[in-house]
């Protein structure tokens, strides 16, 4: 019932305009998404980078349907880079191609996106596609493939072990030799194409991990399941895989403690690490994912609060400094974002930013 409420609050035109308001969300915010700016981004990565973290940057964002927003989103990508080329910085970029412009034409994406990937290939970096809702797949692998026949290597998708098809995919995947990152899929999808038991989702996840494991190009598997996470730490001590020939990925902020046990023992983690000024959806969906998060959230608002060093807190109303809490935070010099398409995906109400809810 609660999860429910923060995700309509989520697609909430009327409550955005009110929390984006309050330095208490920004505060929030800021555990989940380092700011809006790419100098925000570019502060994370150097911080994740010298913590032994590599990094996904994603500019918040999805369902564009203007062509000027299409290029905008390209343009901040070619930035983001720049930037990272140029300070010597360990990261690659992911992206959704309906931020591209998917939904605008195929031939304005390709246009769109290829300035990205040549980008990226002249500096020497990967290019991850997002997945989205289930009634894009199949056009985004079809897209996918097409890049891959125009002779693009630094590009690799998402596959979602919840839907009935992926194993058809991966073996798909493997065949061309493309790099896949596997998650258990976020988007709210009816039974017929999608599983919806979460011991079910598991089984399949640990099922396509091996097959990726055995037989993929350097697979990432995407997950903060601490079940999901032994399973592979165990077959992959099991059957003698080589820990540098895959990486577990993980999202800015979400089981830092974990992130950190795997890099001691030798494992590659990679942070996925959102920015922009569309944060304010992907923060709810957060909330939504561990609502004890909000907990957090009110703690900080009595010790930010006139009163609070009655509670320990420094009262100041400055932001309660979280151990990553830096730069501008978001909601700060917004750019008038808008509140996003409403675009509805497989009934997760969509939304401008982030996966959806998975229900
Ligand atoms: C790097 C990365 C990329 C992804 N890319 C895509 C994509 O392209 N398309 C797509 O559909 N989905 C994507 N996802 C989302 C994914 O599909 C799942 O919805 C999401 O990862 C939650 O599943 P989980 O396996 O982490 O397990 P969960 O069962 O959700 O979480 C396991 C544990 O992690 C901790 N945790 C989870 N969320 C939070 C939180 N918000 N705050 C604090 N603790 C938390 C809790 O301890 C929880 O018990 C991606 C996920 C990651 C990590």
């Amino acid at each position: 019932m609660f999860r429910r409420g923060l995700l309509y609050l989520s697609e909430s035109h009327g409550a955005k305009q009110l929390l984006t308001g309050t330095p208490l969300t920004r505060t929030m915010s800021l555990r989940f998404v380092p700011g809006e700016g790419v100098d925000d981004l570019v502060g994370a990565v150097r911080k994740a980078n010298a913590q032994g973290l590599k990094v996904t940057a994603n500019y918040l964002g999805e369902a564009v349907t203007n062509r000027q927003q299409a290029q905008a989103a390209a343009d901040t990508y070619l930035e983001v880079l720049d930037r990272v080329h140029r300070e010597g910085l360990d990261a690659s970029v992911s992206l959704k191609f309906t931020q591209m412009g998917q939904d605008i034409d195929e031939a304005f994406l390709r246009e769109n996106l290829g300035r990205v990937l040549q980008r990226a290939d002249d500096t020497g970096t990967f290019v991850r596609f997002d997945m989205e809702g289930s009634a894009y797949v199949q056009r985004t692998l079809d897209a996918f493939e097409a890049l891959w026949r125009d002779g693009w290597r630094n590009i690799g998708v998402v596959l979602q072990a919840y839907l009935k098809r992926t194993p058809g995919d991966v073996a798909r995947m493997n065949q061309l030799g493309a790099r896949v990152r596997l998650c258990k899929g976020a988007y709210r999808e009816p039974p017929e194409v999608a599983f919806q038991d979460m011991g079910r989702i598991r089984k399949e996840f640990v099922a396509l991990m091996r097959v990726l494991l055995q037989e993929g190009s350097r697979p990432a598997i995407a997950t903060h399941d601490d079940r999901l996470v032994e399973a592979t730490v165990r077959h992959v001590r099991r059957e003698g895989i080589d820990p540098t020939s895959f990486e577990f990925q993980m999202l800015y902020g979400v089981r830092r403690d974990l992130q950190k046990r795997l890099v001691e023992q030798g494992f590659t983690v990679r942070v996925y690490v959102p920015f922009g000024e569309k944060w304010y959806p992907y923060l709810m969906r957060r909330l939504a994912e561990r609502p004890e998060n909000v907990a957090f959230m009110v703690e900080s608002m009595v010790k930010e609060s006139p009163l609070g060093f009655l509670f320990g807190g420094a009262g100041t109303g400055s932001g309660g400094a979280r151990p990553e809490s830096r730069g501008a935070p978001p909601g700060s010099g917004r750019r008038g974002s808008g509140s996003g398409s409403g675009r509805s995906q497989s009934g997760s109400g969509g939304g401008d930013s982030g996966w959806g809810s998975h229900g």
